[in-house]
């Protein structure tokens, strides 16, 4: 079974792969609300940080361990499987206990060598089937990249993606995190095997700029995304510009994806 059949068997949906839920896990009813109605709209992962990355000390830092016990309730509730971000190798090890399905490695993270070996050593005790996701590093350009990737697959496990994030840069972008595509580009030509998911939520910032950048990305091939989604983004702890309800995402996704639509919110 090649990555993507994994995915998909985890994400019921025969159109296009959509991994999707909050910036962050906020409360257990949060969560579960936000994973109700997606799921209802045929959406078999989802997303949720509960060691929340911020740029400046004394905002929320997300809600830590306690967020893995709401994560394993709503996997037995709704079928759903579960993705969160890991930064550290304790992290890891706790996600390892909770059997959650899908790690990501975030873009602060995916840039330090040295958190990447850590995190690389605690993946060797990682079943086979783990799915690691690792998103680019901040600055534009593959190298980086490619070394976290390779660290990764040092510790033995064969199920590994990637994520497009878009870059921090300098320039007047209307974009939070302009795409720079050509630097994915070069990425999946170099590995065309390793699954690229595209994340327009922090590429764009804002609500309105998602579904112009996915359809660039639909244009340039891409066919997998990751997409922030909180039942009441104005009052989200984090990412409250990005993120979209489940109902807005459905909608968008319909108008993107007309052909699939029908399958892609069939439950098979
Ligand atoms: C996130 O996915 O919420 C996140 C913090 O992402 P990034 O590492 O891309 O900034
Ligand atoms: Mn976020």
């Amino acid at each position: 079974m090649c990555f993507n059949d994994i995915l998909r068997a985890n994400s019921r949906a025969t159109g296009p792969l959509i991994i999707a839920g909050p910036c962050s896990a906020e409360s257990e009813e949060q969560l579960m609300q936000t994973a109700m109605e997606l799921s209802a709209n045929g959406i078999g992962i989802l997303r949720a940080g509960l060691w929340k990355p911020r740029t400046r000390p004394g905002n929320f830092e997300g809600v830590g361990e306690k967020g893995l016990e709401w994560m394993k309730h709503i996997r037995e509730v709704t079928g759903m499987a579960m993705a969160t971000e890991v930064a550290t190798p304790h992290h890891v090890e706790a996600c390892l206990k909770a059997g959650i399905e899908i790690l990501w490695i975030g873009t602060r993270t995916s840039g330090n060598p040295f958190s990447m070996a850590e995190i690389a050593e605690a993946l060797k005790d990682a079943p086979s089937e783990q799915i690691v996701l690792i998103k680019n590093p901040l600055c534009p350009g593959i190298e980086t990249w490619l070394g976290a990737i390779e660290r990764v697959q040092s510790s033995g496990l064969k199920n590994i993606g990637v994520i497009h994030r878009g870059f921090a840069d300098f320039s007047d972008s209307v974009y939070r995190n302009p795409p720079h595509w050509e630097v994915a580009r070069k990425l999946r030509s170099e590995l065309p095997e390793i699954p690229m998911i595209v994340d327009p939520s922090h590429m764009a910032g804002k609500r309105a700029l998602i579904p112009g950048l996915m359809r660039q990305a639909v244009d340039l091939g891409f066919n997998s995304f990751m997409i922030e989604s909180h039942t009441d983004p104005a009052r989200a702890l984090t990412d409250a510009k990005q993120q979209l309800t489940p109902g807005d995402l459905k909608s968008l996704l319909n108008t993107l994806f007309p052909v699939t639509r029908k399958m892609a919110f069939t439950t098979v």
